[in-house]
């Protein structure tokens, strides 16, 4: 008899396949076949770097199709990106599911894709296969996407997705503002940019009509304001491999666990934690100033420093900066994040404020320091310092730059602050109910794994 095949289809960033890898895992652990389908750059990558302890991978069929750009391309040029994938992608998924039904005895019974990947949908809906939209970023992110159309008839953006006046957008009065500006698709600094993600925009809004079930990496208890204007749209997570006790998938780096060790060796709630997910890039000057500051907090931390983090083509510290921290700090070029924000040595998380690492850092009780670098980062800093209340900005630019008396102030107030640790406990014991068996994420992923089921 034939069984339910899934394919599932992630949008190719780091922040985009850990969560939809971490869906996956939740599906096969039930029992369901699935094939996950990475371009083909981003399938090296994950399949070199995955540290698989729970023997998923063998369950797991990795497939992968080109992304239209050639292997040497600069993949952080989302311009050239998106409209690469828009063109070669939606025909090769074609040929890639006629491939597996010829030769699988199990035929694609159900696409699930990224709604960043919203032409996915469009092409298994012509293929007549069932499908899921999964966003794993905030649902008031997915809200504002939701809502082009009304920014357009408000004369807010044109056509094009392109801001036309600067303006404070309020969708519903318990959701964070956003600016205008810092609009997932507007924060681009080209207008050719601007343009090609806002086609990505109108298909992911296509495909939320087109889609039975669409899941959200959130929960009820951090967005009832952004779940409430959508009801189509199902809280099932924070979908975080800590949760099942397991070890995080789909990583783009291979991860440093000795920091593990070295934590080990800290004070509980003693240590910083610095670390700005995948896109994120200073310019030396400001790279130097994150260093002077760490180093006058006089806190021990622990700061991943990823390849390429700094446009300078080697990693340049402030002279004598390495002798004078000695072992007070440790940096890494990539960190098993999930475990080290669940250490007990932690006691903040300075953070660009990435979706997954806002649900990791709240899923811990961690208290943040917020420094959003783009898209949908402003939203989240603003759920956690104006909405949860759970850090700080650092805000007080000068000539550009975060300074490092900025750094070591806002460290100083939000650790001898205790309400802001004591407010994080408070999210912490909300998200991690939702999960749990009983909770509301959880008997929605159980309620959507029993639709895949039903073939
Ligand atoms: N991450 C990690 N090790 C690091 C830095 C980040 O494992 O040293 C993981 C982190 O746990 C998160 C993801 O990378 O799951 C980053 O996603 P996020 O949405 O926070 O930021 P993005 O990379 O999309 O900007």
């Amino acid at each position: 008899m034939a069984k339910p095949h899934v394919l599932v289809i992630p949008y190719p960033a780091q922040g985009h396949v850990i969560p939809t890898l971490e869906l996956t895992q939740r599906l096969v652990k039930q029992g369901i076949k699935v094939t996950f389908m990475n371009t083909e750059v981003n399938n090296k990558l994950v399949t070199s770097n995955w540290l698989d302890k729970d023997s998923f991978g063998d369950l797991i069929s990795m497939v992968s199709i080109p992304d239209g750009l050639e292997p040497w391309e600069d993949r952080s040029d989302l311009c050239k990106l998106t409209l690469s994938i828009l063109q070669t992608m939606p025909n090769k998924l074609e040929e890639l599911v006629e491939k597996i039904n010829k030769e699988d005895d199990d035929k694609v019974t159900c696409v699930i894709a990224d709604d960043c990947m919203g032409w996915a949908i469009r092409v298994a809906k012509k293929m007549g296969i069932r499908r899921a939209a999964f966003w794993p970023a905030s649902v008031a992110t997915l809200a504002s996407i939701l809502s082009f159309q009304k920014l357009i008839d408000d004369g807010i953006i044109n056509n094009k997705g392109l801001p036309l006046k600067e303006e404070t957008i309020q969708l519903s009065e318990t959701m964070p503002p956003i600016k205008s500006e810092n609009l997932g698709w507007v924060c681009f600094k080209d207008v050719a940019t601007i343009e090609s993600t806002f086609k990505l925009i109108q298909e992911a809004e296509e495909a939320f009509k087109m889609t039975e079930w669409f899941i959200c990496n959130s929960t009820i208890e951090l967005e009832a304001a952004a779940f409430s204007m959508y009801p189509k749209l199902l809280p099932i997570g924070p979908l975080l491999a800590s949760n099942r006790l397991a070890d995080q998938a789909g990583h783009f780096w291979q991860e440093d666990s000795t920091c593990l060790t070295w934590l080990d060796q800290q004070q509980p709630s003693s240590v910083i934690y610095i670390a700005f997910g995948s896109f994120t890039i200073f310019n030396q000057t400001q790279f130097e100033e994150i260093a002077l500051g760490l180093e006058h907090t006089n806190r021990p931390f622990l700061w991943v420093v990823r390849p390429g983090m700094t446009k300078e083509t080697t990693t340049e510290y402030p002279n004598g900066f390495m002798e004078r921290v000695g072992s007070r700090g440790r940096i890494v070029s990539w960190a098993p994040q999930q475990k080290v924000l669940a250490h007990t040595s932690v006691a903040c998380f300075m953070s660009h404020c990435g979706w997954n690492s806002t649900l990791e850092g709240t899923t811990n009780g961690v208290p943040f320091l917020c420094w959003p670098y783009f898209a949908d980062q402003y939203h989240n800093e603003s759920y956690i310092c104006d909405i949860w209340k759970t850090g700080l900005r650092l805000e007080n630019y000068e000539s550009g730059i975060i300074t490092q008396g900025e750094i070591t102030s806002k460290v100083d107030k939000l650790l001898s602050d205790k309400t802001f640790r004591a407010k994080a406990l408070d999210f912490k014991e909300k998200v991690t109910t939702s999960v749990r068996e009983g909770g509301f994420s959880h008997r929605n992923l159980s309620n959507f794994i029993e639709w895949i089921k039903e073939i």
